[in-house]
């Protein structure tokens, strides 16, 4: 438990009841229905605002080792791993128009890593690379995956601006066959579906929205013609707009202070407040940089998962807000219900630690209350941010507070709150992204594996996986995303360690002369008891948490739900998994024809 609560007095009844009070102001019936894809309705919205419009290549047909899709981190780090195995002929296929992934679509103003760049930013030690503070922009982690392209000659192997259409197993070639949006035929020996976690932008479904008259986008595709400035400029075109914010996450949490800066007023409707601590980013102290000695990424890297998971190293070595909340997984840890029971105390203190925070930077009392967030620590990403609480001391910022409910309405020219109409120029959907819907929608296509079966047909009562990556029914296909896989605050160090999985697993089938790999289905079902025996204690603690797309809005979940699950262990364990299947060297649990 974080030493830090010591002498917070709380008390454990008022806080379940108030809990459970906040919790049911946000039931709702219509739980993830509640959200439209931009890809759905508001196609235009959805557009790379980013890439050139005028790009256009002659479609290519041939034929490599391994497609990889997706040029986010994930997707470099299995090109740069897929090398150091022995594997040099691969293309990565990415939509965007450059490398990248979640940090080149997020550019929205004030866009920066909530985890210390030292863990994040991969690679650090090889590269050379010092990022300038402690929790660096997205304009430079952006830098920094172009430096990733370059250093490890991703460029040449990457198609951007380019969509997979479509992937299909030729059963007698024993390969893919991949097409794109740019008429591309790329036969494959192996898939990795590296296609980003965060990535589909979500919109409330409120009634009226497609009405509105003035300027709509979503954070990920900022529209900086409207707003003027950039990610790293003072946005000037927006001194005599009133501009209405959706969304009090992580993202808005990031956006708010620079748009309190800019606009003329902003509205921020709340449904549900987030948790803000304290930040205090800083420039890099580039002696001690420097003095760093060989092997200190993967070990600080390591020491932040064993911090945030409860593990207690010895030394913390990171030691900002993230290893003091300890924010992941921690109730699958408890041992006992005595372990439980101070864990839930903790988890009250720590929370209440951040609800005085608010009191001691808000000046409005009645403010104040309705900023403070009544859930535990593991029901929606905590944040850290110094300016974002203080931009509600001034006066051209508005908290409208839905009291839960949300969105009322939105009219031709403003937003609509228990009966209020606020007129806004401007609206900004800080509302987060596909989480919970179906691999295929998220990545965009859907594999058709052995016997013309497509991966939505052969999940369609749930996904099945060894380990979250291998699937049987679907030969040489390698996946990275939450779906049975680990999860972790730092993002990266698990996008980074599946990365070095899958392409280690591709490396060894070829050392072995393996012509095909897939799950088998005791190992799935093996893998799903191993899933399920994971979550401990966490599976009650959901049940006591505010609706979000951490618990799937806490829609009841049906039997393809229950088995999409993450893995609730240490990120550490899931590493040891991965570990385990691959120092065995003969693939236990794959179904493994040899060439
Ligand atoms: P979230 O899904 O976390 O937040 C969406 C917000 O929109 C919530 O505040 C939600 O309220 C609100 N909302 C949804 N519908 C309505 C409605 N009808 N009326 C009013 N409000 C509504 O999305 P984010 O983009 O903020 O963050 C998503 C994830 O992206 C984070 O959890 C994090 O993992 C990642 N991220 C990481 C960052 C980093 O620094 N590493 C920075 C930013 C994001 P409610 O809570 O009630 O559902």
């Amino acid at each position: 438990m974080p030493e830090q609560n010591e002498g917070i007095e709380i008390s454990v009844g008022e806080l379940r009841s108030k809990y459970q009070e906040e919790q049911l102001k946000r039931l709702r019936t219509d739980g993830l229905k509640q959200f439209v894809s931009l890809k759905d309705k508001f196609a235009e919205l959805d557009s790379d605002p980013y890439a050139d419009p005028t790009f256009s290549r002659d479609p290519i047909t041939e034929s490599t080792e391994v497609v990889v899709v997706g040029g986010g981190f994930a997707g470099m780090l299995t090109g740069i791993d897929l090398q150091k195995s022995g594997v040099t002929d691969f293309r990565i296929v990415e939509k965007g128009g450059d490398f990248g992934g979640t940090w080149y679509w997020n550019r929205y103003p004030g866009c920066m890593c909530d985890v210390e760049s030292y863990t994040y930013l991969p690679l650090l030690e090889e590269t050379g690379y010092m990022p300038t503070e402690r929790y660096a922009g997205a304009p430079e982690i952006f830098e920094y995956c172009q430096l990733l392209g370059r250093t490890f000659d991703l460029y040449d192997r990457a198609l951007f601006q380019t969509v997979i259409t479509g992937a299909v197993w030729d059963d007698s070639a024993g390969r893919w066959i991949v097409t794109t949006s740019r008429g591309d035929t790329i036969s494959s020996k192996y898939i990795v579906i590296a296609g980003g976690i965060l990535h589909k932008p979500k919109v409330p479904g409120i009634p009226g929205i497609e009405t509105f008259k003035g300027k709509m986008f979503h954070t990920t595709r900022w529209n900086y013609d409207y707003t003027g400035g950039g990610p790293r400029e003072f946005m000037d075109k927006l001194g005599d707009k009133r501009v209405g914010i959706i969304g009090t996450g992580a993202t808005a949490i990031q956006a708010v202070p620079k748009l309190a800066e800019a606009a003329q007023d902003l509205f921020v409707f709340q449904r549900t407040p987030s948790a803000v601590g304290v930040r205090n980013n800083g420039p890099t102290d580039e002696a001690w940089f420097k003095s760093l000695k060989p092997g200190w990424q993967e070990e600080r890297v390591v020491n932040f998962t064993q911090s945030v998971t409860g593990a207690k190293p010895a030394v913390d070595l990171v030691n900002d807000g993230w290893t003091d909340v300890m924010w992941t997984n921690t109730q699958a840890a408890a041992e006992s219900p005595e372990h439980l029971a101070a864990m839930e105390v903790s988890d009250f203190q720590t929370m209440e630690k951040l609800r005085r925070r608010v009191d001691s930077i808000i000046e409005d009392p009645e403010t104040a209350a309705k900023l403070k967030a009544y859930y535990g620590k593991n029901c929606k990403r905590v944040c850290f941010h110094d300016d974002y609480l203080p931009a509600f001391n001034k006066p051209n910022v508005h908290l409208v507070d839905t009291e839960g409910k949300g969105i009322e309405r939105v009219t031709e020219t403003g937003i609509v709150v228990d009966g209020v109409e606020y007129p806004i120029d401007c609206l900004i959907f800080a509302s987060g992204f596909e989480v919970q819907t179906d691999l295929d929608s998220r990545v965009g296509f859907d594999p058709i594996g052995r016997d013309g079966v497509s991966l939505s047909e052969s999940w369609s009562h749930g996904a099945h996986t060894l380990h979250g990556v291998l699937s049987g029914g679907f030969p040489n296909m390698m996946v990275i995303s939450l779906v049975q896989a680990g999860f972790g605050t730092n993002f990266v160090h698990f996008l980074g360690r599946s990365a070095r999985h899958v392409a280690e697993l591709i490396g060894a089938c070829e050392a072995q002369g393996v012509a095909t790999i897939e799950a088998t289905p005791e190992s799935e079902e093996g893998w799903l008891m191993v899933l399920y025996g994971a979550i401990g204690g966490g599976a009650d603690y959901v049940t006591t948490c505010t609706p979000g797309y951490f618990n799937s809005e806490l829609a009841a979940p049906d039997e393809k739900a229950a088995k999409g699950l993450v893995f609730a262990g240490s990120l550490l364990d899931y590493h040891a998994h991965l570990d385990e299947f691959r120092a065995a060297g003969d693939f236990p649990g794959a179904l493994v024809t040899k060439v």
